[in-house]
């Protein structure tokens, strides 16, 4: 099958075609820059610049497949979660086409399309199969049984995620917005042994899989703050190295562990966080190490695209899933054991 697949959850107006497991366009407009002096995403602006992009990127990715509306076989749109603005905008678009077009459409979980995406680069997902899904949003070790209607969280952060927390410490660094990738890029210049910043809830009495960043980003604002007090210099390069380490530690102890203790020997890292480089090679040591067979995308489609969604609206397609109802709603909070926006009863 052919799904056109429509991602507009946050900043990202993404438009995927993917066709069985290959992705043959994936056009995105980003107005991360529009938001960038703000210092963070604005609802409003999103769902402006989504309405705006939405029309033009559909027009892009069918021309960048070589194909017409007549090929599609089915619609997919995110349905949540994401900001509530933002998602009315793609889905409204998506019901609109799926109605035009006189084909089935998919409301999809977000979370469940950053994990779906890995089919495009390395073909179908082993099941089960567990995930570390890593974002902006959230961060989270999640079994997956079937990509389309069952996936159960093993754990989950307990207050800031992973992408969360590497914006928060390159904001304070003075490093730009998004700060992932910045933090990932000066952290090549130090050393990240240079500060021990603490592990959370790595504690033998902690919650095993559970993740928390937060008492981290304090840590090192203190850090900072006490240099700057004693009127030193910060070390800019050392710091996001260190901080980068300690997230990273955390992240895969805790995934390697979640793998040997449900017994499941592969591994899917998704998300915009599992485009970072020191992530991507720690993981892989370490899976090796256990045994673990580690699939992860590349960097470029870790973070929000439309192919993701796509790919996942290819499996309900290929699975003969019920599709979702045209007057489906945009969840904002969609949980992700929820994969599929429910058909109105
Ligand atoms: P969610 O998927 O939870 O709804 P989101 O869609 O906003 O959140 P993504 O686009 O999946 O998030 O990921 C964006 C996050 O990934 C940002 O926090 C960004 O800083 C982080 N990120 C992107 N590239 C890197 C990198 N190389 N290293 C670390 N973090 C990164
Ligand atoms: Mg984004
Ligand atoms: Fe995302």
């Amino acid at each position: 099958p052919v799904v056109l697949g429509i991602e507009t959850s946050c900043d990202e107006t993404g438009v995927g075609i993917v066709r069985g497991e290959t992705m043959v366009a994936n056009a995105v407009a980003s107005s991360v820059e529009e938001h960038a002096r703000y210092g963070g995403v604005v609802p409003e602006v999103a769902s402006r610049a989504h309405l705006e992009a939405m029309v033009p990127t559909v027009t892009q990715a069918l021309h960048d497949a070589g194909m017409s509306f007549s090929d599609i076989d089915a619609i997919s749109v995110t349905a949540g979660p994401g900001l509530a603005g933002a998602l009315l905008v793609g889905s409204a678009a998506a019901k609109a086409y799926a109605l035009a077009l006189g084909v089935p459409l998919y409301g999809v979980n977000h979370l469940a399309s950053h994990v779906a995406v890995d089919i495009v680069e390395h073909g179908a997902l082993p099941e089960p199969t567990l995930a570390l899904l890593v974002s902006g949003g959230h961060s989270s070790i999640l079994q997956v049984n079937d990509i389309t209607a069952d996936i159960a969280a093993l754990g989950a952060t307990i207050d800031d995620a992973a992408g969360e927390a590497f914006d928060k410490v390159a904001r304070l660094l003075g490093l730009g917005f998004p700060g992932g990738p910045q933090i990932d890029r000066i952290s090549h210049e130090g050393d990240p042994a240079a500060i021990k910043f603490p592990r959370g809830l790595t504690g033998p009495r902690d919650a095993v899989f559970d993740f928390s960043f937060s008492g981290l980003k304090t840590a090192v604002a203190r850090w900072v703050e006490a240099r700057q007090r004693a009127g030193e210099p910060v070390p800019v390069a050392d710091v996001a190295a260190s901080f980068q380490e300690a997230v990273v530690d955390v992240l895969t102890a805790k995934t390697i562990k979640a793998c040997k203790e449900s017994g499941v020997d592969n591994l899917q890292i998704g998300g915009g966080v599992a485009a970072n480089t020191r992530l991507r090679a720690m993981a892989q040591r370490r899976c090796d190490d256990a045994g673990v067979t580690l699939r992860m995308p590349r960097a470029g489609l870790c973070t929000d695209n439309g192919a993701m969604v796509a790919a996942l609206g290819v499996e309900m397609v290929k699975r003969g899933v019920e599709p979702s109802s045209l007057d489906l709603s945009a969840n904002s909070a969609m949980r992700v054991e929820q994969i599929l926006a429910p058909r109105a009863s």
